[in-house]
């Protein structure tokens, strides 16, 4: 086993590495930049390097200052996090050739997964089901005209590099497929430096429902359930829950093996997300992100274990400590995102937290690096909380997520809460009746008002 973990990371997710760090009898090294000097992952962490100063660039995602970091200390594994250097290939390369452990999967799967053509290609030969589209990349306008007439309006044109919600049009009817097919390919050249784009059969009121699943490096995989992830704000995840409200128990277990098979197919190793559209009944794949997500709590609440703690022990090649047998779902789990941003119009507005409180008592977690006096950089993410509420079943989650609102106090900086609360009291929400379209519509609703 590893004897330091250096986390290439910040913020709430640095503090759950180390807490898994801390159960395990391992050592752990928190890196920051000059902005985060006061943050709580470096008091907690064994140790702490500065790595540089506050822009992304210079500190979190300079690869020699973290390479230089590991060496200082003596880490013998990096684990990324999320975000950040967490899907970078290159940065994997560069971490084994100095002879440190990425906890994570390998170089190769990164960059299949990373190319969204790749992914696609690779994912319909696996058997998993994928949304009708153009057969790889389509290179002119006049391909695009041919494939769109051949799968039907609306569809959606994306970049083959694209993510986190960049590089997507909308082209409704054949009138919006120029501009749409120009615009991302232009926006896939900007952003990522790549303009190669595809389309795909536009779905109107689908699901967003992901998998988890784990693999051993060795052929070996399991799967750990959906999570329903619809409610969304621009194509960002807002709350996210586990079990998904609309997925019956056979259904979970036949994508479930569906998405374990496959990635045991290509030996993947570690934590994975195969995300899909959900619609009458149907799956389809969209992307598989090959890392840690933010919402892993929700699924480690249902099924009782420790996402970060598998992750190091594949990396450091022991077996999982759990097979598909043994994983049995219990309760219902919910998670909100709580960001420094002042509604209605989601402003990330940082500054000091006078006062802090977290929520407790049980089937409450809150994972957060806030306390009392500290000051959000406006550097990073807007992220500064996690609240997660397990319950037997979905209504008691809803009602303990209720009154764990009630006893967060983040005094002196706006945040999404009033958001979490307004929710709660929408009936759709109540019964678990939404799409991924929902949000916007009632935020749209409620600015209207
Ligand atoms: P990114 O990598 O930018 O996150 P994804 O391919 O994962 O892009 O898609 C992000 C979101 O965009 C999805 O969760 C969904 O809301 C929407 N979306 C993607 N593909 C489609 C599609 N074919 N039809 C309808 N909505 C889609």
């Amino acid at each position: 086993m590893f004897k330091k973990i250096l986390i290439a990371n910040r913020g709430e997710i640095a503090l759950r590495v180390i807490r898994a760090c801390r159960e395990m009898g391992i050592g752990s090294v928190a890196v920051h930049s000059t902005a985060d000097s006061d943050a709580m992952h470096v008091r907690m962490a064994d140790e702490a390097i500065c790595i540089g100063p506050p822009s992304s660039g210079q500190s979190y995602l300079h690869v020699p200052s973290i390479i230089s970091a590991c060496e200082i200390s003596g880490a013998d594994a990096i684990h990324p996090g999320y975000g950040f250097l967490s899907e970078n290939a290159a940065f994997v390369q560069v971490v084994e050739d100095h002879g440190i452990t990425f906890i994570g999967p390998s170089a190769e799967h990164i960059r299949l997964m990373g190319d969204k053509i790749t992914a696609k290609d690779t994912m319909k030969a696996l058997g998993v089901p994928c949304v009708p589209g153009s057969d790889g990349g389509v290179p002119d306008y006049a391909t695009a005209q041919r494939v769109a007439e051949d799968i039907g309006f609306p569809v959606i044109i994306k970049a083959t590099a694209g993510g986190g919600g960049r590089g997507m049009k909308l082209a409704r009817s054949a009138e919006d497929l120029e501009t749409a097919f120009r615009t991302a390919r232009a926006e896939g050249k900007a952003a990522f430096g790549n303009d190669e784009v595809y389309i795909e059969k536009y779905l109107g009121q689908p699901r967003h429902i992901e998998i988890q699943v784990f693999g051993d490096g060795k052929g070996g995989a399991v799967h750990l359930g959906e999570r329903d992830c619809s409610l969304q704000r621009r194509h960002q995840k807002v709350l996210e829950e586990a079990p998904g409200p609309a997925i019956d128990a056979a259904t979970r277990a036949r994508i479930g093996q569906t998405c374990a098979e496959a990635v045991a197919r290509i030996g993947y190793r570690g934590a994975g997300t195969i995300e899909f559209l959900y619609e009458n009944g149907e799956f389809y794949f969209i992307e598989m992100n090959t890392r840690l997500q933010v919402e892993h709590p929700v699924t480690e609440a249902i099924f009782g274990v420790d996402l970060v703690r598998e992750q190091i022990r594949v990396a450091a090649g022991l077996p999982l400590s759990f097979r598909q047998d043994d994983l049995h779902l219990n309760g219902h789990a919910i998670e909100v995102r709580i960001n420094a941003e002042r509604l209605p119009n989601f402003t990330p507005c940082p500054g000091t937290v006078a006062t802090y409180h977290a929520p407790g008592g049980l089937g409450v977690r809150m994972d957060s690096a806030l306390y009392s006096g500290y000051t959000i950089p406006p550097y990073y993410d807007s992220l500064i909380a996690k609240l997660i509420v397990h319950g037997r079943d979905r209504h008691e989650a809803l009602a303990r997520l209720h009154r764990a609102l009630g006893e967060l106090i983040i005094d002196g900086v706006d945040s999404s809460v009033p958001l979490f609360r307004a929710l709660l009291n929408e009936p759709d929400v109540l019964t678990g009746d939404y799409d991924i379209h929902w949000l916007e519509k009632f935020l749209a609703q409620e600015l209207a008002d």
